[in-house]
């Protein structure tokens, strides 16, 4: 309603949903259409009046749906014409399923929600007729980066829980937060929500400053949120991604962390672990999301937005030369900026080639699309961990920055195995013979670790964990 209703619409509906005293709920997903939202089967007919939509059809796992006065519906008009309607609870017509029996987040309300010939004032129409998917699509852009947030919060309660509870439980006469395996576990929940948190820092300051500039340029307020959502969707969906499998990480190894309680409905891991799922399932699903991510940077490179070919192009040209030794760069993390340009490198040799190997049918080729959504998205977050840390240490120095500094080493590194695997196996499904051998070539030279102690980096991420008791980076 904030982004796309009428003066009259916002001024009805805002003032109750920004102070609580009416709750709103989304009703995009059907029974037979989920990922598919466009195929939606619900039906809006405009009644011989001319003044009311009569809306038919059904909507499953609505949140809030128990407690909602307010619902934005989306309906075909005419069985064609995909479009938003804004339903208040109490509209004849409209009556709710029973609540749905979750695996978890039981404190919300997710049921179905039935139109039986509900009746509508024409003027609930949602923005324009048969523009539904701009609401619909657009508000998920900026909610892939709030679940994103979400999970990260969640992750932070889940990384105390687990760093409190290792720091109490005894176990051959130590607490288990002296052991190695613990202390490993306890620095990979820390290394991978830092690197997601400065993930998220970076999307939002950028949408920030987009929004700015659109509103700089005389475009409203709403318009330039949007806006500057959109041109960075492909982040949001990386994000969305990223922050619920970190979650989803965090929360399975704190249950590890918790041992046989971890397995205890008496505990709060049980409920952690539960509460955690959805997040890859809702806001689109992550195999949605990654594909979704790739497409839009492909779409970008064809449109010219961004150049896709001509890098992947040059870095072709840079494979079938001889590697230069380089002149030595001494300045500060030279070699972790190296190594993320290369990864880059990396994601663009494989795009390039899929784009050219496959044009028009790649869409068919989900794997390598989940392969290069996979390399984008660790060199993304790799890449903001590492600007994070060195603009901290440009303000704080270097002292006391050092336990981020080796979070963005560490996660570097892990982040390299993992480009250099979801690049093997796509250019491995892709090509064969001597292309195959300059690619496999080019992998290794792009993928290349620095050998780096991670075993001491982790225990020193660790220790701050242990001694401050909570998450504290
Ligand atoms: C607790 C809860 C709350 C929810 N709240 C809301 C809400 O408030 N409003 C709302 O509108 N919806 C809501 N949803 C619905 C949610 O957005 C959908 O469940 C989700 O989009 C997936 O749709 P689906 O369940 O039909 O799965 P499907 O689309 O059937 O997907 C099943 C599997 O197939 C995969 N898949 C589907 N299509 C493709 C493809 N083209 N290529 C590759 N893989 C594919 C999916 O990734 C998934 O792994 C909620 C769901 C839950 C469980």
């Amino acid at each position: 309603i904030l982004y796309f209703g009428t003066d009259a619409q916002k001024q009805k509906y805002i003032p109750g949903l920004t102070d609580g005293t009416l709750m709103g709920a989304y009703c995009l997903t059907e029974p037979g259409s989920g990922s598919d939202a466009l195929g939606a089967k619900t039906k809006a007919v405009l009644n011989a009046e001319g003044t009311h939509y009569v809306l038919n059809g059904q909507k499953m796992w609505i949140t809030n749906a128990g407690f909602a006065d307010v619902f934005i519906v989306f309906a075909k008009i005419d069985g064609e014409q995909f479009t938003g309607f804004i339903l208040d609870k109490d509209t004849p017509g409209l009556s709710l399923g029973n609540e749905e029996h979750k695996m978890g987040i039981k404190g919300s309300s997710t049921r179905q929600v039935f139109l039986t010939d509900a009746l509508v004032p024409k003027e609930n129409v949602l923005g324009e007729i048969g523009k539904g998917h701009l609401i619909a699509f657009n508000v998920l852009n900026i909610g892939r980066i709030k679940l994103a947030a979400a999970c990260l919060g969640g992750a932070k309660a889940t990384a105390t829980q687990s760093v409190k509870y290792a720091n109490e439980r005894v176990q051959f006469k130590l607490p288990i937060s002296k052991f190695g395996a613990i202390r490993y576990k306890l620095a990979q929940q820390a290394i991978r929500m830092y690197a997601v948190e400065s993930a998220i820092y970076r999307a939002g300051e950028d949408i920030y400053r987009k929004e700015q500039e659109l509103l700089a340029s005389g475009l409203g307020t709403n318009e330039a949120l949007l806006g500057a959502a959109r041109e960075f969707a492909v982040e949001c969906a990386m994000l969305k991604v990223e922050g619920s499998e970190v979650l989803d990480y965090v929360t399975d190894e704190g249950v590890q962390i918790y041992g046989g309680y971890g397995f205890s409905a008496d505990y709060p891991m049980d409920r952690n672990y539960r509460d955690s799922r959805i997040n890859r399932i809702f806001e689109g699903t992550n195999e949605i999301n990654r594909m979704l991510a790739v497409d839009m940077i492909l779409k970008k490179g064809l449109k010219g937005e961004i150049d896709l070919m001509g890098p992947a192009q040059a870095v072709q040209q840079e494979l079938m030369s001889i590697p230069s030794m380089g002149e030595s760069d001494d300045s500060a993390f030279a070699a972790e900026k190296k190594a993320i340009a290369n990864l880059k490198k990396a994601v663009l040799m494989v795009a390039g080639t899929a784009v050219q190997k496959y044009m028009n049918s790649l869409a068919k080729e989900q794997e390598v699309l989940m392969n290069i959504a996979d390399m984008a998205i660790k060199t993304y977050t790799a890449e903001s961990t590492l600007l994070r840390v060195e603009k901290e240490i440009a303000a704080k120095g270097e002292e006391a920055l050092s336990r981020q500094l080796d979070m963005a080493r560490v996660y570097l590194s892990d982040a390299i195995d993992l480009v250099e695997k979801s690049g093997r196996e796509a250019i491995a499904s892709m090509t064969e013979g001597d292309e195959q051998r300059l690619m496999s070539m080019g992998l290794k030279r792009f993928t290349k670790p620095d050998l780096f102690n991670v075993k001491d980096a982790r225990r020193r991420v660790a220790a701050g964990l242990i001694e401050a008791n909570e998450y504290c980076y």
